[in-house]
């Protein structure tokens, strides 16, 4: 189609106009971004005795290393400084004695932190050692740096309540302590006993190597259920026609999911362990249980489920035990997050910019990378660009923060201290999740935390975008939890592991 010269003259103008103001709004976002409210919580947690105060917060939830539910010393400490420093704190949440509420302020607009606190099992190790040395072996160890999330969240919290004060700052801080991340359990029973009903938004973090954040759909949606069987004992030898085998029923089920996998989708994950199995081969075992996860997309999962659940039947059916429970500990969405949310989160990111990290660090990173075999790398130079989604789902990890995008808007920020290479849920990221590089990596993390958040408050318009972009996705996809309506937290899931090792590990570490 032919244009008109005239038309094409005033077409290249407005373009020409528009590029220059687009430009203009660039430059003074940048240049108008680190305002003084901002500033003032950047310079409050660049001071060193600050970043000291948290760096040891973070190494002392590291030295307790409590699994999830069972994180009184990490949600206590948590709680208490945040207490401390004028916010009013409420424990033991939504049916879980380790969840907690902090708030300050009052009034509109309401901007969600979220804590995480607990450990994983197995993967006890020293802090700041390049090679594989347990403090005690078999003992929970943080592996995924949940000391140093909880942490970088409350020292963020707390310098935003600072600014609040001397700004003069209207609106509230929720600080939402979620325990049992590393299980899946907390966040959709914290949503079903109304917690976010009045969230604005949500600020997430999760220590890292790198210093980034993203948007739009990731990782997998999960069930996460106990089966159990029940069977009958009886002499193995003298009468074993008389008994029914629980165990049986536990190993016919893994035999029929594993034959189920062929047919599952390509970006599903199936991953079990037998939790009982009998206690002596000459009894025939009359209970036996498996915990699965079962993972895929939010559109697949339940399908998945639903199959695995028929697995169990049958076997049962064979056996001629009864599948006597399903314990449902968990059942989760992927991340739908927030891309608003997430761009403001990167301005963010690249005004508190990469730590410095000294000689030590470096020689200790290159040391542990050596030792796994990658690439001797050392820590990180740059922060990352925003990450897309991916183009195509192909499955991975899950968080119950799913469940929060989609009851709020939500984005999380990756902060670094992690030495890029170590492998999650493993003794290398348990080693580097202590000590001077962690504390660089969370104070970092906490003032994009802290930045993001003063802007939350203060700059209506982002948060009228971010808002609308949240109102436009979720009236087509409202928020349906797969939690089932009667599953209650799973209080007792670690409490005999902690039981085990907490004497054990309270000798090693003193408060
Ligand atoms: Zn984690």
């Amino acid at each position: 189609m032919n244009m008109p010269v005239f038309k094409k003259t005033i077409f290249l103008t407005i373009l020409s106009v528009a590029l220059t103001l687009h430009l203009h709004s660039q430059l003074s976002d940048t240049q108008e971004s680190i305002y003084p409210a901002k500033r003032s919580v950047l310079d409050y947690l660049e001071r060193q005795d600050i970043v000291e105060k948290y760096g040891r917060i973070s190494d002392a939830i590291w030295s307790y290393a409590e699994l999830g539910l069972e994180e009184y010393r990490s949600a206590g400490l948590l709680a208490k400084t945040l207490e401390e420093d004028g916010f009013s704190v409420e424990m033991g949440l939504a049916g879980m004695p380790t969840c907690f509420l902090a708030t300050y302020g009052s009034g509109k607009p309401v901007i969600a932190i979220l804590v995480e606190y607990d450990a994983l099992p197995m993967i006890s190790q020293k802090g700041r050692v390049p090679y594989h040395d347990p403090v005690i072996d078999g003992a929970p160890g943080h592996g995924c740096g949940h000391n140093m999330m909880g942490t970088a969240s409350i020292a963020a919290a707390i310098a935003v309540k600072h600014a609040m004060d001397e700004f003069n700052i209207q609106g509230t801080i929720k600080v939402f302590g979620s325990p049992a991340e590393e299980n899946l359990i907390s966040r959709p029973f914290m949503i079903r006993a109304g917690l976010f009903e009045d969230v604005d938004a949500v600020i997430d973090n999760h220590s890292s190597s790198a210093f980034g954040t993203g948007y739009g759909v990731s990782g997998t949606a999960l069930f996460s259920s106990i089966f159990t069987f029940k069977g009958k004992t009886a002499h193995s030898a003298g009468s074993p026609w008389d008994g029914r085998s629980a165990l049986d029923a536990v190993e016919l089920m893994n035999i029929a999911t594993n034959f189920l996998r062929e047919h599952l989708h390509f970006s599903h994950r199936m991953h079990y362990v037998i939790l009982e199995g009998g206690q002596v081969p000459n009894v025939v075992p009359d209970k036996a249980s498996v915990w699965y996860y079962v993972r895929n997309s939010d559109e697949r999962v339940e399908e998945m489920y639903e199959r695995v659940v028929n697995c169990a039947k049958a076997a049962a059916l064979a056996t001629g035990t009864e599948l006597e429970e399903i314990k449902v500990v968990g059942a989760i969405h992927q991340r739908h997050s927030n891309q608003s949310l997430a761009e403001l989160f990167q301005r963010n990111i690249e005004i508190a910019g990469m730590p410095e990290w000294d000689e030590e660090e470096q020689e200790f990173a290159r040391t542990l990378q050596r030792e796994l075999g990658v690439e001797e790398r050392g820590m990180p130079e740059e922060v990352n660009t925003l990450s897309p989604p991916r183009g195509v789902f192909t499955g991975g990890g899950s968080s119950d923060v799913g469940d929060v995008t989609l009851i709020a808007p939500t984005a999380t920020i990756r902060f670094p201290g992690i030495v890029p290479g170590a492998v999650s849920h493993h003794w290398s990221t348990v080693s580097s999740t202590y000590g001077s590089a962690a504390w660089k990596g969370l104070n970092a993390g906490a003032r994009a935390i802290a930045a993001s958040a003063i802007d939350l408050l203060t700059l209506p318009g982002e948060l009228e975008k971010i808002r609308a972009e949240f109102e436009e996705y979720t009236s087509q996809n409202p928020y349906r939890p797969f939690l089932p309506d009667d599953a209650e937290p799973f209080l007792e899931l670690n409490r005999n592991l902690m039981q085990k090792y907490r004497p054990l590990m309270e000798q090693h570490y003193p408060d």
